[in-house]
């Protein structure tokens, strides 16, 4: 076994990974005990990367169509294509679309590539769907995107703020970290219309009306202002546009009371919020998507960082706005260039900016002019205006909104590139040319986290089948198009070191810069540790920036912005009362892609639901754990109802990772409308009218096979499947007729062989088949109209088994095992698959306390990302304990 030092590829924490490798790709990892970002932890997530790099489901060779080709004629196409649709179109009719996912050094070829030698502004990366707003909002008050803080503020600070930010799912280690400080006495406040864990484990959750933030930010300034809790000294020495900012506030009436109503908040929860604030010097300001993803997102990042530069909460130990992002190389992408808006190295479009990274690139067709924002780069797509389009390691077919409109633009466009490491994404459906790139696990390169830190992605594989790094990729065809010179790198180093150059190039005032790394020798690459930029001459890093009170505006100042609260894009009506809000849930990733590989990680939200409140549900017929219909303007879902007061009444919420390979009726992104923030161009993904309707199905079933199926075609059913370890579960709904669950019976055990059994109970509306082959479980089907249906694991669990045990097939024949039947509910802890049952079980025997549950059944114990929801659990189960626990969760 081999030991390396590499990092997470999932979240922007950017948690340090050890891994151990050995034969056959097998991969053992743990938190890495010197990386400052997680000092040693890791969440479910991380836990599982040893199950998410197997060879299942690669694209391993180019392919032009449904023809395995080689790298030389693949290359030749792209790059034919692209030089033919720019010589007849003009450069804007071609396009990059790419991800956070990328490394860095991908980042920077393919920024290269597209605004230095095919001179358009168009390339833009998913990260406008994270974090747009965030960036804008930076730019606009700070003078560039620059993230003040550091992960330490957050041990201390004596308050932390989290503003639509469900740390304890999407940043689990960080949450750890945070839960940590609070047991020392620091205070949590969650602004989020749910009850997320994250607000379950805090002091205060002020459960607010969708897009009322910046009536409460600007709210809480007022308040502020009256208390005479602005630093004046500060203000007058470093901030401009206060005055201004004031006299926005005074033409609303800033009332808690007011404010309060506004918010849809009680007036005492918003009053102990101020007063928490007012009395907390030492106070950090998390941001993240449910802030960014909104038609007024910037809107929300400014009036959060408004009220720290008014209270001279900035740029000081445990005190900052921070925004966290959800991509591992997000930061990467804003640095050099992924998004359309800026060029590169955080300079922009400006004559000076433009002509310097033309003059360093050698590159005089430098693009003048943004380019387009993803949202309207799709459009552009649809419209025809882009011809040629390259996708790199991103799902845009899933992920961005009016998902079924991308789908369309995507089938009309005449050239689709796509280069992933997956076969056969819901995008990869669309491409002409597919290109093998490399996963997780064989990449070699930098991220950036979300405190600036730089830190080594090393490869732990070679190379498998024919793939290949993004950035070579992109190398090869802009050779093919002529430009070989200036991608003429022979390792990721030397990628790394141009970019490190970049930054240091004449930069007389721009925080990014990595000067102190434009020297790294191969072997200095290879070894080098975590470093937050920017890096001094000597290699110093800088943990926390702005500590002299010096902004990268002209005059050095930063900026107050007056911002004024706006309603949601699209207002909530009698067709469509609710407002849909989506995002993330906490053990899958994106699109699943590559957490959909691990099943430890589908057992905790096997299958896509929609969160309800029971005053909205009961009225409507919809009960917990049925399917539901969630419709907008854009579309129709159907998911299974989780009926919860964690939801406000007038919401509802649905998780966004499903595609067509899981659950091609529980994809979210097609419901959402695309209503933009006007600067930054992020999609409102937390709000879109929607309403409910129970799906009543005629007859529902599941299939288990050792092979994954998609669903199949030209029938009328609500499909999903779920990884398990030795098989793959189908659940599925019909509202079709007896002929129709018939067609579907045909279809599922069309080449069954071996031993059938079977079994029908007409009363019950049931059947239970089963094919035994070579003495080992080949195939399970049950369907019922009426009757319950047995617990799933069990089955599973009998693929697993070499033999079918003799006692088992009648067990088959029955429907549930022999004995006691063993469910142990839901699964709260992913990594020890512990149940929501034996949890209860656990309290009920007199677990009074998180550790003690952990103690008799193992969760929480290893990564700690279940112990918010077993602290809930507790709770349930035993008030009197809530309170306490949570504190120690
Ligand atoms: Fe990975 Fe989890 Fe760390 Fe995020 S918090 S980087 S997903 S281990």
């Amino acid at each position: 076994m081999s030991d390396l030092a590499t990092t997470c590829p999932y979240c922007g924490v950017g948690c340090g990974v050890s891994a151990k490798t050995g034969e056959d790709r097998a991969l053992s990892v743990a938190g890495d005990p010197d990386h400052p970002a997680n000092l040693g932890r890791l969440c479910s997530k991380g836990t599982a990367l040893g199950a998410t790099v197997g060879l299942e489901g690669r694209l391993l060779r180019p392919r032009i169509g449904d023809r395995e080709v080689a790298w030389s004629e693949a290359i030749a196409l792209v790059a034919r294509r692209f030089k033919d649709t720019i010589a007849r179109h003009g450069p804007d009719s071609v396009a990059f679309y790419v991800s956070g996912q990328l490394l860095t050094e991908d980042y920077y070829a393919a920024n290269k590539l597209m605004k230095g030698f095919i001179g358009s502004g168009n390339i833009d990366t998913n990260s406008r769907l994270c974090m747009a707003s965030a960036v804008v909002a930076h730019k606009q008050a700070f003078g560039a995107d620059l993230v003040p803080g550091c992960y330490e503020d957050l041990d201390l600070a004596e308050l932390v703020v989290f503003s639509g930010h469900n740390a304890a799912w999407t940043h689990p280690v960080l949450f750890r970290r945070m839960e940590a400080a609070r047991a020392r006495g620091q205070r949590h406040v969650v602004i989020d219309p749910r009850r997320t864990d994250t607000a379950e484990m805090a002091d205060l959750h002020l459960a607010l009306a969708p897009q009322t933030d910046v009536r409460l930010w600007n709210g809480l300034l007022a308040d502020l202002i009256r208390r005479g809790v602005v630093d004046e000294a500060y203000v007058a020495a470093h901030v401009n546009g206060f005055d201004q900012v004031r006299q926005a506030l005074a033409e609303d009436d800033q009332s808690p009371a007011a404010v309060a109503a506004d918010c849809g908040v009680a007036l005492p929860d918003l009053v102990r919020f101020f007063d928490l604030f007012a009395g907390a010097p030492r106070t950090v300001s998390l941001f993240s998507m449910g802030a960014n993803q909104s038609a007024q997102g910037v809107a929300k990042g400014l009036a959060i960082i408004n009220t720290h530069l008014a209270t001279g909460r900035i740029g000081k130990p445990g005190a900052c706005p921070f925004s966290i992002t959800g991509q591992p190389n997000a930061m990467g992408g804003r640095e050099t260039g992924g998004m359309a808006t800026t060029l590169a190295g955080h300079m922009d479009f400006a004559p000076a900016d433009r002509d310097r990274v033309a003059r360093f690139w050698g590159a005089p067709n430098t693009a003048r002019a943004p380019g387009l924002k993803a949202v309207d780069m799709f459009e552009a797509v649809h419209d025809g205006r882009i011809k040629a389009i390259w996708v790199m390691a991103t799902n845009p077919a899933v992920s961005l909104p009016n998902a079924g409109r991308v789908r369309e633009a995507l089938s009309r466009c005449p050239f689709v590139v796509v280069s992933d490491c997956i076969a056969d994404t819901d995008t990869a459906a669309f491409a002409h040319v597919k290109l093998p790139a490399l996963a997780w696990g064989e990449k070699d390169g930098t991220v950036t986290n979300s405190e600036r830190r730089i830190s080594r992605q090393r490869a732990l594989f070679p190379p498998p089948g024919e793939a290949r790094a993004d950035w070579r990729i992109v190398a090869d065809v802009a050779a093919a198009m002529g430009h070989g010179e200036a991608f003429d790198w022979p390792t990721q180093a030397s990628v790394f070191r141009e970019w490190a150059r970049l930054t240091a190039y004449e930069n007389r005032d721009r925080a990014l810069n990595l000067s102190g790394l434009v020297g790294l020798t191969p072997a200095g690459y290879d070894a080098l540790k975590p470093v937050q930029w920017p890096v001094a001459v000597d290699g110093r890093g800088t943990p926390r920036l702005f500590t002299d009170g010096r902004f990268q505006t002209p005059d050095g100042r930063a900026r107050m912005v007056p911002v004024q609260p706006k309603g949601p894009a699209s207002a909530v009506g009698a067709a469509f009362p609710l407002s849909l809000n989506t995002g993330r849930i906490r053990d899958q990733w994106h699109t699943m892609t590559r957490t959909g590989l691990a099943p430890d990680l589908c057992r905790h939200a096997p299958e896509p639901f929609v969160e309800v409140h029971p005053d909205v549900a009961e009225p409507l017929g919809v009960r917990d754990g049925a399917l539901v219909r969630v419709q907008t303007a854009g579309g129709e879902a159907v998911a299974l109802a989780r009926v919860t007061d964690r939801q406000r009444p007038g919401g509802v919420f649905m998780p966004m990772h499903w595609t067509d390979a899981f659950a091609p009726s529980g994809r979210s992104n097609p419901l959402i409308a695309a209503n933009l923030d006007p600067a930054s161009g992020q999609p409102e993904f937390k709000h879109t009218p929607a309403r409910l309707r129970p799906y009543r199905e005629a007859w529902r079933g599941f299939f288990l096979s050792r092979q994954a199926l998609a669903a199949p075609a030209g029938l009328d059913l609500i499909w999903r499947r779920i990884p398990q370890d030795a098989c793959h579960l189908h659940e599925f709904a019909g509202r079709g007729d007896e002929a129709e669950r018939e067609a579907l019976r045909r279809r599922l055990l069309k080449g069954a062989e071996g031993e059938a059994l079977a079994y029908e109970d007409a009363s019950a509306g049931a059947r239970r088949e089963a094919w035994v082959k070579d003495g080992r479980l080949d195939r399970v089907l049950f369907t019922t109209t009426a009757g319950r249906l047995p617990p799933r694991d069990w089955l599973a669990g009998l693929f697993a088994e070499d033999i079918l045990p003799p006692e088992a097939r009648t067990a088959l024949l029955f429907g549930r095992p022999l004995g006691a039947p063993v469910d142990n509910g839901p699964v709260v802890c992913a990594c020890l698959k512990v149940g929501a049952r034996q949890v209860a079980g656990a309290i009920a025997a007199g677990a009074a306390s998180i550790d003690a549950i952990g103690r008799a059944t193992g969760a929480g114990t290893n990564c700690g990302s279940c112990r918010p929801e077993i602290a809930r659990l507790l709770a349930a189960q035993n008030p009197t304990l809530a309170k306490e626990q949570s504190r120690a969760a």
